[in-house]
């Protein structure tokens, strides 16, 4: 069989370092890669480049471009800089793109690949978030096929029956509610950066482990699933199960539950979508089910959590609303990486942008409008959080 020709958009994070392991440990002949991009690390960049002997890299940030250029440049690696040349690294002509920059910045790039009418492997969650109805319109007219990577969203693609959608009752997101589900409201007023990247189960990048500690992250994806699965709100619940062995499930009209579990491990869904239909092998943990102990489940505590219920608002109010939350987002947990802000600051920033953008009804038809509206609810974040460290 000829190599698949994949490009990986965000190779140097935690999604496309996984990616990475998997194409490795295929051998030689499994996978050509066409593109690798990251955000400014360019000696990681290069590194992988050169091990995977990919054809283009792409760097957004412009500092460390000249790092970049004199790494390679015994090399025959093209090098684009800019976040026009992660565009260019999107269209590159592929077979598989693992879309797994983090936040609305992975938005065109992710685009450009869906145009193509390939594979898209969708980590970028924050994607949907933004721009829901304009990716899935993409993906329509190109006749690209979106293979969900977070672990809830695979799970939920693997047990769905697609050509059937009137026999799905629900859909039921698993969550594992992070480090904090035991803190008192008091407690939890007193977060610290290092005890929220301190994930009980899974190891991810900054952003999402800070996102899944406020439990932002579930609410971000059943906005997600709402647009991957084309169902309403009404139709997606969530519910707390710690252990994060079961990734989730539909639910049907006949009363069955179709569930998919696994150890939690990414390499999971990163293998069944780079192989899809088909299966490859991924060196994860077997799940033994003698020695995991029981499995428990319980309903998620919203004012424990008010991220999670402000992105159930958001999804209904629909429009710009999910686009304002995601960028509000972005800010605050960048602002709270920074210790510039509290923890429990994340939810009212993201809260207050809503308020103050959110009333203006916002259209958001295209994507300048959708760029300009993120753009105008990071300032209004920012002006937010100005205000928070005045007082
Ligand atoms: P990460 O922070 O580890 O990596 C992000 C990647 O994007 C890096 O390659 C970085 O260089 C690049 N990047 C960051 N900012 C950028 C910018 N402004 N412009 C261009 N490139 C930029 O993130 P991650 O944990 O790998 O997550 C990636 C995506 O996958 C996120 O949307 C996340 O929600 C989703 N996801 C991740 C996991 C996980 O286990 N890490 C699980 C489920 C979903
Ligand atoms: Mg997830």
């Amino acid at each position: 069989m000829a190599a698949k020709r994949l490009t990986i958009l965000g190779s140097t994070g935690s999604i496309g370092q996984n990616t990475l392991d998997l194409v490795r440990r295929a051998g030689e002949g499994a996978f050509d890669i066409v593109a690798l991009t990251a955000h400014s690390n360019a000696n990681q960049l290069a590194e992988q480049a050169l091990e995977f002997g990919a054809k283009f890299v792409a760097l957004a940030s412009e500092e460390n471009a000249g790092i970049l250029k004199t790494l390679l440049r015994d090399s025959n690696v093209e090098i684009g800089v800019g976040p026009d040349a992660l565009v260019e690294a999107g269209k590159r002509s592929a077979d598989f793109v693992m879309a797994s920059i983090i936040g609305s910045a992975g938005l065109e790039p992710t685009l450009a690949a869906i145009e193509q009418g390939i594979h898209v492997g969708l980590a970028n969650k924050e994607c949907l978030v933004c721009a829901g109805e304009l990716v899935m319109t993409a993906v329509a007219q190109s006749g690209s096929t979106l293979l969900p990577i977070d672990s809830e969203h695979n799970a939920i693609f693997q047990v769905l029956d697609q050509k059937q959608p009137e026999s799905v009752k629900r859909l039921i997101l698993t969550a594992s509610g992070g480090p904090f589900l035991d803190r008192t409201p008091a407690e939890m007023y007193n977060i610290t950066v290092s005890d929220a990247l301190n994930h009980p189960i899974w190891s991810m990048g900054a952003k999402i482990t800070i996102d899944s500690a406020s439990m932002m992250n579930k609410g971000l994806e059943l906005i997600e699933a709402s647009h991957l699965f084309g169902r309403k709100s009404g139709e997606i619940d969530v519910i707390i199960h710690p252990q994060s062995i079961i990734h989730s499930m539909v639910e049907y009209v006949d009363g069955s539950y179709l569930a998919q579990l696994g150890s939690p491990d990414m390499r999971t869904p990163i293998a069944y979508a780079l192989a899809y239909p088909a299966r490859m092998s991924a060196p994860v943990p077997k799940l033994d089910l003698t020695q995991t102990g029981g499995l428990t489940f319980f309903e998620p505590d919203l004012e424990q959590f008010p991220a999670l219920k402000l992105a159930r608002e958001a999804l209904n109010t629909g429009g710009a609303a999910t686009n304002i939350l995601n960028a509000a987002n972005e800010v605050a947990v960048a602002a709270f990486l920074d210790k510039k802000i509290g923890f429990l600051d994340i939810a009212s920033i993201a809260e207050k942008t809503l308020d103050k953008l959110g009333r203006a009804n916002l259209a958001q038809s295209d994507l300048a409008s959708v760029l300009a509206i993120d753009e105008q609810a990071r300032i209004t974040a920012t002006e937010s959080i100005q205000g928070l460290s005045r007082s």
